[in-house]
C-alpha cells in the first residue's frame, strides 16, 4: 500500500490571496478588482556579486515588491534569510498594504529581502551585501516611492547602510529614503520598540476585553527573541504577565515561574541563542505554541500554526506580533474552538506606524520627543483595535474585520484614481 503524500504547505502567498478573497467577497467587490489588489504594482529581483574572503566572489539574490501604491509611497521592510523567495516577498508586501491601510497611514505596501542567512557573517559581509544590494534597488525606492524599513535579520545599522548607499548610488542625501534608523541619523524615538509597544497595547485591550486583567494570573508563551519578540516579553513582565516559554530558531525554554527576561536578554547577548539559560530547562520548541498559557504569541516567521498543531493550542489569545504566522485552515479551527486570533496587519502595526511617524520628522526636520511619539503610538494603535472589535463580532472575527476595512479603503483608493 502506498502512503498518501502529506498535503503541500499553504505557502503565506497562498494565505495572503484568500485572505484578500474573502475580503472581497465580504464587501461585494467585483471580480476584476480583487483580481487587480492579487497582483503586485511591481515585483524586482536583482542579482548582485559581493566580493567574499573565503570564495573571492559570491552572487546573491535579492527581491523589492510593491503591492500596491494607491494610498501613497510603497513601505516595509526587508528581510535577510536563508529561505526569502519572490512568492514569500509579495504576501509580505501585500500584509504591508493592509496595514498601512488599516492604520490609515498614507502609503502603499512592500517588504524586500535577500536569501542568505546573516548569523555568523561579519559586519564588513553584511555591510558589502547591504550596500550592493541597494545599490541595485536604488531606482526603485526613494523617499516619495517606495521606504524600506528593517525585519527579520535586520537592524538599525543595516538602515543607516542603506541611506547611505542609496545617497551614493543616487547622488541624493535623504534621509525619509529608510526608516528605522539611528537617531543620530534621523531616526525616531521609540521606533526600535514601536513594534513590541503596539503588539503590548492590543494585548492589554485583548484581554480587558475579555475581562481579563493582566496580574490575575496571565500567562504567555513568545516564539521568536528577536526585536519583537525579546521588546514584547520585557513588556509583558513589566504589566505582570508570567512569560513561561521562550524560543528561537535554534531550542526552546520554560520556568513556570516566570522567565527572568533581562537576565536571559544578556545571555542571548553573550550566546546568541535562547538555547542554555541556566535559569530555565530546555524543552521542544514546537510545544511554544501548543503551552497552557493565556496568551501564545508567535513572534517569529510564517506558517507556523497550521491545521497540524492549530487543535492543540490551549491558549485563550493567539496575538500575532509575526506577519502570517497563522494558514487559512488554522484560522478555521481556532475560530470553531473559540480562540481569539488578534491578526498581524492589527497587533503589529505599530512599527509601521512609528517608521511613518520617522518619516514625517525626516520631512520636515523636525525631531519629536519620545512622550510624543508614544502618545500618538498608544493612540493610533488603539483606535484600530476600537474599529477592528467594533465590526469583528459573531459573523466575523477580527482578521476578517480588518481586512476588510483594510481592503475597502485600498479598493476605493484604486477607483478615485481611475486605477481599476
Ligand atoms: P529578528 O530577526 O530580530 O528575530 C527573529 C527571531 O525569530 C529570532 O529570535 C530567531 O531566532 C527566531 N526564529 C526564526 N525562525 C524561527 C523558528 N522557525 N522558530 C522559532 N523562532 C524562530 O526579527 P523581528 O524583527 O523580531 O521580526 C519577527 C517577526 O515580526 C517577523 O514576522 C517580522 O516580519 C515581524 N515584524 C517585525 C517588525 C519590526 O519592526 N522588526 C514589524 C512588524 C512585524
Amino acid at each position: 500500500m502506498t502512503v498518501p503524500a502529506p498535503p503541500a504547505p499553504v505557502t503565506p502567498l497562498c494565505a495572503a490571496l484568500r485572505q484578500l478573497r474573502e475580503a472581497g467577497e465580504q464587501l461585494g467587490l467585483d471580480n476584476a478588482v480583487v483580481e487587480a489588489l492579487a497582483r503586485p504594482h511591481q515585483e524586482v529581483t536583482v542579482h548582485f556579486p559581493v566580493p567574499s574572503t573565503d570564495s573571492g566572489m559570491a552572487t546573491f539574490t535579492g527581491h523589492r515588491v510593491q503591492h500596491n501604491l494607491a494610498r501613497g509611497p510603497g513601505k516595509g521592510g526587508i528581510r535577510y534569510a536563508p529561505d526569502v523567495d519572490l512568492d514569500e516577498v509579495k504576501a509580505l508586501a501585500m500584509w504591508m498594504t493592509w496595514k498601512s491601510a488599516l492604520l490609515d497611514i498614507p502609503f502603499g505596501g512592500a517588504k524586500g529581502g535577500v536569501a542568505f542567512d546573516p548569523a555568523g557573517r561579519s559586519s564588513h559581509e553584511l555591510e558589502a551585501i547591504t550596500r550592493a544590494f541597494t545599490h541595485a534597488i536604488s531606482r526603485f525606492i526613494g523617499p516619495e516611492l517606495d521606504i524600506p524599513a528593517p525585519d527579520v535579520g535586520t537592524d538599525e545599522r543595516t538602515m543607516a547602510w542603506m541611506m547611505d548607499a542609496y545617497a551614493r548610488s543616487t547622488g541624493q542625501l535623504a534621509p525619509a529614503v529608510v526608516t528605522g534608523k539611528p537617531l543620530v541619523l534621523g531616526g525616531s524615538h521609540g521606533r526600535a520598540n514601536a513594534t513590541s509597544d503596539g503588539v503590548g497595547v492590543v494585548t492589554l485591550a485583548a484581554l480587558a476585553a475579555a475581562g481579563r486583567r493582566p496580574r490575575d494570573g496571565v500567562s504567555a508563551a513568545v516564539q521568536g527573541f528577536g526585536k519583537v519578540g525579546s521588546g514584547l516579553a520585557r513588556l509583558y513582565v513589566d504589566a505582570g504577565i508570567a512569560v513561561r516559554l521562550i524560543s528561537d530558531r535554534y531550542g526552546a525554554i520554560r520556568n513556570d515561574a516566570g522567565i527572568d527576561v533581562p537576565a536571559l536578554q544578556d545571555h542571548v547577548t553573550r550566546a546568541g541563542t535562547v538555547v542554555g539559560f541556566d535559569k530555565a530547562d530546555a524543552i521542544e520548541p514546537d510545544s511554544v505554541l501548543t503551552a497552557d498559557v493565556t496568551i501564545v504569541v508567535p513572534a517569529a516567521v510564517e506558517g507556523v500554526i497550521t491545521a497540524a498543531n492549530a487543535t492543540a493550542v490551549s491558549a485563550e489569545l493567539v496575538i500575532e506580533a509575526a506577519n502570517g504566522p497563522t494558514t487559512p485552515e488554522a484560522d478555521a479551527i481556532l475560530r470553531r474552538r473559540g480562540t481569539t486570533v488578534v491578526p498581524d496587519i492589527l497587533a503589529n502595526s505599530g512599527g509601521v506606524l512609528v517608521s511613518y511617524f520617522e518619516w514625517v520628522q525626516a520631512r520636515q526636520r523636525e525631531r519629536w520627543s519620545a512622550e510624543r511619539v508614544d502618545r500618538q503610538l498608544r493612540e493610533r494603535v488603539l483606535a484600530a483595535w476600537d474599529h477592528v472589535s467594533g465590526q469583528s463580532g459573531k459573523t466575523r472575527t477580527l482578521r476578517q474585520a480588518a481586512t476588510a476595512i483594510a481592503v475597502r479603503r485600498v479598493a476605493e483608493a484604486q477607483r478615485l484614481r481611475g486605477l481599476i
